[in-house]
């Protein structure tokens, strides 16, 4: 199915009294904002509805978000119905998808261009910037209150950089206008969520500039965190937030590659590309997945031995065109 036939959230719902919201491991903010938007959204409608979210513990700058304190890590409970938000492949669900053989009805919302349809029921489109604008959609506009808008304008907020990738649309920037009626104060959580860096996050980010090395003339970036780095610094995954993104705009660059080294020769790939790479098919190509411009994926080797594969990838792409 297609999320464009417009189903509502309220004809999923059909008796369920039950209801588990899960999305991807390391919730960024898009599905952070998916599902406590969705949870505030149903309690909204019916305030007897039980509605648990499952996630990995997301950042602190999203606890003003209604539900973040209820946030629960892992189930192995039976659900009538469980969302899955912002998930494009079982494996990203990590523990919680056991979820997937718990509940009666498995619903999938995502925008990821390489999610096959893994979930029994599908809402994928990846021409949403993000899963809550997606989200949005599906819910009836007068049943959003504040605190939902919060989370989807959150969402939408995080997954297109504060509306300035290639994924913001006119109906991104029309969803978004339509959230900031529900009485939100989009300024103070774009600088609170998005801008606002700790002492450490700079540190990490200034390390990750300085120690980055072009290659292929200029047309990629890349830079690496390693573990000893990570824990000299007491550092978590989400200070890393936007240091691949910093390594984009570098003038000539076509693709960014940042690598967080998460257990001995093994490292979490993220790829960001300006206008000619579509970094989804590289993540693809080593088991990953995301999006054209935004992609990641988990390799293994030394830090050389993974560079090497995916430059090898993205030269083929650069070599083609
Ligand atoms: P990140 O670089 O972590 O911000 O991720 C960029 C995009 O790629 C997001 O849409 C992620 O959902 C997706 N992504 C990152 N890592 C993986 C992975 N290991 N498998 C599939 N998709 C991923
Ligand atoms: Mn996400
Ligand atoms: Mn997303």
């Amino acid at each position: 199915m297609n999320a464009m036939e417009r189903v509502t959230i309220d004809d999923l719902l059909k008796g369920a009294a039950k209801i588990a919201v899960t999305g991807h491991v390391r919730p960024d903010g898009d599905c952070t904002g998916a599902c406590l938007g969705l949870r505030s959204y149903l309690l909204g409608l019916n305030p007897a509805y039980m509605v648990d979210v499952y996630l990995e513990p997301a950042p602190a700058v999203f606890s003003f978000l209604q539900g973040y304190d209820e946030i629960r890590l892992y189930t192995e409970g039976e659900y009538d119905l469980c969302f899955v938000l912002d998930v494009s492949d079982a494996e990203r669900l990590g523990r919680n998808a056991a979820l997937l053989e718990h509940a009666g009805r498995i619903v999938c919302v995502d925008h990821h261009v390489t999610n096959a349809g893994f979930a029994p029921e599908s809402f994928i489109n990846p021409q949403a910037a993000a899963t809550c604008e997606l989200l949005f959609d599906m819910m009836k506009e007068e049943q959003i209150g504040r605190e939902t808008a919060e989370c989807l304008y959150l969402g939408i907020v995080h997954d297109t950089g504060v509306f300035k990738h290639s994924n913001t649309t006119r109906h991104t920037m029309e969803t978004a206008g339509a959230l900031m009626e529900k009485g939100i104060d989009p300024s103070r959580l774009i600088q609170d969520t998005f801008y606002a860096k700790t002492y450490l996050q700079n540190q990490l980010l200034g390390r990750a500039l300085v120690e980055s090395i072009v290659f292929c003339e200029g047309r990629c970036i890349v830079s690496m965190i390693s573990r000893k780095t990570m824990e000299f610094y007491k550092a978590a995954y989400e200070d890393l937030e936007g240091i691949v993104d910093q390594l984009r705009v570098t003038t000539g660059v076509e693709c960014a590659i940042f690598l967080t080294e998460t257990e001995f020769r093994v490292f979490k790939v993220s790829l960001r590309s300006n206008r000619r790479v579509d970094v989804s098919r590289v993540a693809s190509f080593f088991g990953g997945g995301g999006h054209i411009r935004a992609a990641g994926c988990t390799m293994t080797g030394t830090f050389y031995d993974v560079v090497n594969n995916l430059s090898e990838q993205i030269v083929l792409q650069l070599e083609s065109e």
